[in-house]
């Protein structure tokens, strides 16, 4: 291992510089934009209005808000998939009350215009500190499972909201009607927790993704195997990328470990040999404290390996525990490197564990140098055969400036003006892509950025700009017998090394006003996500728009 810098300092109760920010600042973003380090706690707001739940969490935000070693609370947008109330107004009266908030934003339950009013709501009520999301699937609703949205997933969530920021919201993006600038700071998340090579990789693309569109922090994923938290914060250094990180730290107990086991919280990952190691702490409220010292190692870890704040949770956590972690952790710092050799703990089968980087044999952690992935198996290696006969039809009749493209464009353009060939065109789509991708006729193709694998039929969530973070063991969160299709497309691109497609390609959002008609035509003649270029003399008059 190469030396690492000495640990940022603790926050303590005494006044910090960002005391010294306007009232209107917010005290986390100016703590993480003076490269100060940061303790946010993560909150999950009661299922009804009311109540002690609310009441308990009104009182821990005050008491915290006092202490100031803790930044910012961080309110949860309905986890796991249920309902409960919204974190905003609450989040309102924490601010109020003098402890600073970041907002969780998930994709879930909102179509991209309630994103847009809900992000105008927040903006008028000074909440401006978010963490965007794509949210868990639905579990339960009311009448039955509730409708899930995702019209929006993490990344396009950023991009509308760093565009509210330059006023740039309508409901056409590219005519830009300037609106009143919003000033959210907004937040990523990443989990360097997955099993395969696949998995993992699609996540740290995914990060590329949301850093592109916009995202100035991020937070990591719920996760216990510390050498996974090491390589997170290696890649991110080893890519240029210098966007604040946070490192989460969750205090579990014996019940919560076993329901995290079990896979039956999305993205959260206990393996086996970590749950064992949990039941040899005494039970009940004896074992309280083998918990919280294994949250203050994992703590003075996170710091010690250069984050820039730590992302405190746990089910039942207790302000008095928190404080006790973080003082805890103060004392642990000098052993940090000691705790972090000890805290290895791969998803089973651990043979199959990816790691970025190679293991360093006299310490079973990281080394600086990335893995050969060329030279790791490919379990999707084999059938490729749609995937090559998919990339040659697209190569010879979808690649703009070519003879093919020029052909099927102009045959497109002439069956657009007559309504028999139009709908000749739709019906032939429609069979010969339902047949090789189940095709869902959204009008708006995003297959060649996926490997030829169609989002809307193979991701519950219809995903279009990189996975979820609920996948476990390479299998989808919600249909945990089906690889998640992020998997699937990596495993294809790699087979011919352009795996990195899936980092570099074009953000995809879908156009719901070309939903069922026939996407050949919308494609070639500009009107989807792609805007090919088409003769000028074919395009509306502005009378005819
Ligand atoms: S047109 Fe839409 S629904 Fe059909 S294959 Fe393409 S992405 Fe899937």
């Amino acid at each position: 291992m190469t030396e690492e810098p000495p640990a940022a300092p603790l926050p303590d109760r005494a006044a910090d510089s960002t005391d010294e920010a306007p009232a209107t600042r917010s005290r986390f973003r100016a703590a993480l934009e003076q490269g100060e380090f940061v303790v946010t706690l993560e909150a999950v707001p009661a299922a009804s209005p009311g109540g002690r739940g609310v009441d308990s969490l009104l009182q821990d935000a005050a008491d915290l808000a006092a202490d100031r070693r803790v930044h910012a609370m961080s309110l949860t947008d309905n986890p796991g998939g249920g309902h409960a109330i919204m974190p905003d107004e609450l989040a309102q009266e924490i601010q109020n009350a003098g402890l600073d908030c970041i907002v969780h934003f998930t994709c879930k339950d909102l179509t991209r215009n309630g994103a847009i009013s809900r992000g105008y709501a927040l903006e008028r009520m000074g909440l401006r500190n978010i963490l965007a999301l794509t949210g868990d699937y639905p579990n339960d609703g009311y009448w039955g499972l509730s409708k899930p949205s995702f019209d929006l997933d993490a990344v396009t969530l950023i991009k509308l909201l760093r565009d509210m920021n330059e006023g740039l919201v309508d409901v056409d993006p590219r005519k830009g009607t300037p609106a009143p600038p919003c000033d959210f700071f907004v937040g990523a998340c990443v989990s360097p927790f997955k099993l395969t090579e696949a998995e993992q990789m699609t996540q740290y693309y995914k990060l590329h993704r949301k850093l592109n569109a916009g995202a100035s922090f991020v937070i990591s994923q719920l996760g216990y195997d510390m050498r996974k938290v090491q390589e997170l914060k290696q890649y991110l250094d080893l890519h240029g990328i210098d966007a604040p990180v946070l490192g989460n730290v969750y205090v579990l107990n014996a019940g919560v470990a076993r329901t995290m086991n079990k896979n039956q919280v999305p993205g959260a990952v206990v393996p086996d040999a970590l749950l064992s190691y949990f039941e040899t702490f005494p039970k009940g409220k004896e074992g309280r404290p083998r918990f919280l010292e294994h949250a203050a190692k994992m703590f003075a870890v996170v710091r010690g390996l250069g984050y820039q704040g730590v992302h405190l949770g746990g089910f039942g956590l207790k302000v008095e525990e928190v404080k006790e972690v973080i003082e805890r952790a103060g004392e642990l710092q000098p052993s940090w490197q000691e705790h972090l050799r000890e805290m290895v703990y791969p998803i089973e089968p651990k043979e199959r564990q990816f790691y970025y980087f190679e293991t360093d044999a006299a310490t079973g952690l990281n080394t600086t140098t990335p893995v050969d992935r060329k030279k790791l198996p490919n379990p999707g290696g084999g059938a490729q055969v749609q995937y090559r006969a998919m990339s040659a039809l697209h190569g010879a009749f979808f690649q703009q400036n070519t003879t093919g493209f020029r052909l099927a464009q102009r045959a497109c353009h002439v069956a657009d003006g007559n309504r028999l060939l139009k709908g000749a065109v739709h019906w032939v789509e429609k069979l010969s892509k339902e047949v090789t991708v189940d095709c869902r006729e959204c009008g708006d193709c995003a297959l060649p950025h996926l490997a030829y694998l169609c989002p809307d039929s193979a991701c519950p969530k219809n995903l279009r700009n990189g996975p979820c973070g609920g996948s476990f063991r390479g299998k989808c969160e919600v249909y945990p017998d089906r690889d998640c299709i992020y998997v699937r497309a990596y495993n294809r691109l790699k087979a011919v090394g352009r795996e990195e497609e899936l980092r570099d390609g074009p953000m995809v959002t879908r156009n719901w006003e070309l939903y069922r008609q026939p996407s050949w035509l919308t494609y070639f003649l500009g009107r989807d996500h792609m805007h090919v270029d088409v003769p000028e003399a074919w395009k509306p008059k502005p009378s005819e728009e």
